[in-house]
């Protein structure tokens, strides 16, 4: 089992100290070796949805996507190569401008994912969720005026100068955890999943929460379920769909009577390990997707036998 979680491990140099520098564009516009990828509407520009290698513009087109772009961000360096992200969302047919002649497709990376390389996944998570908040902070918050990006699209700043507001890119923390009694654990489903889908119990930290309560208060939430002693941290994904990080613990509960909340989940159920090891994977059951920390949090205990 890779050291990791799919979407982390970020490959690109994240060189923070260029940020804050006004030419953090200059390579783009002065003809140097850059790499520049392109986003329309949450979706990447690959070369098709089975073969999905990320399709990296240079030269003249990558000069022309950043000059037309919404918003332009500086995702780290390779080898010295800046490499940017930008955003293409405004137009209405983002293979019919500038990218006409570059082939490829856009695609949603959730469905992508199990054919992605772990690097790109994590550069590709990164673009699209910075991407994304950037389309949901352009009013400031305080005041209401329009922002402006900075920083190298790590940040906005409100236009207003009486206000000069800054605001960062958000992430939302989620626990998500595997909960168990003795040798079984727990699994469930949402009504909307694909059908069959199953997966362990997950919830949003709330203000004034450490992790470890949200745990403890999730599980009694949604399953009615006691967790005994105190839950333990596993470990963690980015989950930029759209702002989450995954925070993945463990729990074990006092008995295994369920009083479950349909309006949180459809159903869910104990399962011994050899059930999920014949897993039929189609729509009467199926584990949950592979890239994703749930599996490996299953995964693991799995091979705790
Ligand atoms: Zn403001």
């Amino acid at each position: 089992m890779p050291a990791t979680n799919f979407y982390s491990g970020y490959p690109l140099h994240r060189a923070q100290s260029q940020r804050a520098e006004t030419g953090w564009l200059d390579a783009v516009h002065s003809g140097r070796d850059v790499r520049v990828l392109a986003l329309w509407r949450n979706r990447h520009h690959v070369q098709d949805e089975s073969t999905p290698l990320p399709l990296w513009q240079q030269g003249t087109v990558a000069r022309r996507l950043v000059k037309t772009a919404d918003d332009t961000v500086f995702l780290g360096e390779r080898n010295a190569v800046p490499h940017y992200a930008c955003d293409i969302s405004a137009a209405d047919d983002p293979l019919a401008g500038i990218l006409a002649g570059s082939g490829g497709v856009f695609a949603d990376l959730r469905s992508l994912a199990p054919l992605v390389t772990r690097d790109d996944g994590a550069i590709m998570a990164a673009a699209r969720g910075l991407l994304f908040w950037h389309r949901r902070a352009r009013w400031c918050g305080k005041c209401g005026s329009p922002t402006s990006s900075v920083d190298a699209g790590h940040a906005r700043i409100c236009d207003r100068p009486a206000c000069g507001q800054r605001w960062f890119p958000r992430v939302d923390p989620a626990v998500i955890m595997l909960v168990t009694y003795q040798d079984r654990c727990l699994l469930g489903r949402q009504a909307t999943w694909l059908p069959g889908m199953h997966s362990t119990l997950a919830g949003f930290v709330e203000i004034g929460e450490s992790m470890e309560e949200t745990v403890i208060r999730e599980v009694a939430e949604e399953v009615g379920l006691r967790v005994v002693g105190r839950p333990e941290y596993r470990h963690s994904q980015p989950w930029p769909f759209p702002s989450s990080l995954m925070l993945g613990f463990r729990a074990e509960v006092a008995d295994d009577r369920l009083h479950i909340d349909t309006d949180e989940l459809e159903q869910a159920s104990w399962f011994t390990r050899a059930e999920l090891r014949a897993s039929p994977e189609d729509e009467t059951f199926r584990l949950p997707g592979k890239v994703s920390i749930a599996r490996r949090l299953v995964e693991e205990w799995l091979g705790e036998e």
